[in-house]
């Protein structure tokens, strides 16, 4: 168990290869119980990878992560208890096209959390209902925006009742139209005090709802910053150009 004093996750000095490429270079970044981080910087920096390696989706080679008292590189960590602690929400929304919104929310509920067929209906539905989609629990994935599908998938995250959730990039792939309604699940999450790490280039959400903002660029960490300071004053010149680009 994490005492109170610890960080909710904890990454230090994290390297990574793939093959001969190091594509993480001796990361370290704490997040504590509650924050919003964002990371940023730009593409092929090692964002995906970085937290992909927190709910092991991909090993690493030096350095450790800690989430919530366990140690995710530990050959004794026990991946589904880990990946339950910790929700995921990809670019691409990854629904299973041949199941229902509610059979998608309740399958890791009943498969790794053990919950009665009622259990995991009843949090479903609590959860459709929080992201705005309380009509649409029979649909199939592909007769929905996709704004919708992302909802979705944020709720079938939250339905293992996640201690850290984990975004890389949920708006990218998202019609302008539709950004706004993903965007505002986030930050009732984000005010429910749900601890986030997310990867995203919506630098409105960066300033207005992070607790900090993180600066990734090939492989490093160069800036991690309140976002106050990091839009307005940041001394790093890569960071600087990214925001002149992306601003
Ligand atoms: P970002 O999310 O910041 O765009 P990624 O973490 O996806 O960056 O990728 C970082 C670098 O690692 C890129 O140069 C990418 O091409 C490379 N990379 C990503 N995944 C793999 C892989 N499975 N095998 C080899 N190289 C990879
Ligand atoms: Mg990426």
């Amino acid at each position: 168990m994490r005492s109170s004093a610890e960080p909710m996750i904890a990454v230090r000095n994290l390297d990574k290869y793939y093959g001969r490429f190091h594509v993480l270079r001796s990361c370290t970044l704490d997040v504590a119980d509650g924050e919003v981080v964002v990371i940023c910087g730009p593409s092929g920096s090692g964002k995906s990878t970085l937290i992909k390696c927190m709910n092991a989706l991909e090993t690493f080679d030096g350095g450790e992560i800690v989430i919530d008292g366990v140690s995710v590189g530990d050959p004794a960590c026990n991946l589904p208890k880990l990946r339950s602690k910790v929700g995921m929400v990809f670019q691409q929304f990854e629904l299973f096209p041949h199941l229902d919104v509610e059979q998608n929310i309740m399958l890791a509920q009943r498969r790794v959390l053990g919950r009665s067929l009622k259990e995991a209906r009843d949090r479903s539905r609590q959860l459709l209902e929080r992201v705005g989609l309380a009509a649409h629990a029979l649909k199939y994935p592909s007769a929905l925006s996709g704004g919708q599908q992302q909802r979705v998938a944020i709720a079938r995250g939250l339905a293992m009742d996640p201690k850290v959730m984990l975004f890389d990039e949920p708006t990218s792939s998202l019609d302008p139209e539709m950004i706004g309604e993903v965007l505002d699940v986030m930050i009732q999450l984000a005010r429910d005090g749900m601890t986030m790490v997310c990867v995203t280039h919506e630098m409105g959400f960066a300033r207005h709802v992070a607790s900090s903002v993180v600066f990734m660029d090939e492989g490093r960490i160069l800036e991690q910053a309140d976002p106050a300071t990091f839009f307005d004053h940041t001394a790093n010149e890569r960071a600087r150009r990214f925001l002149d680009n992306v601003l």
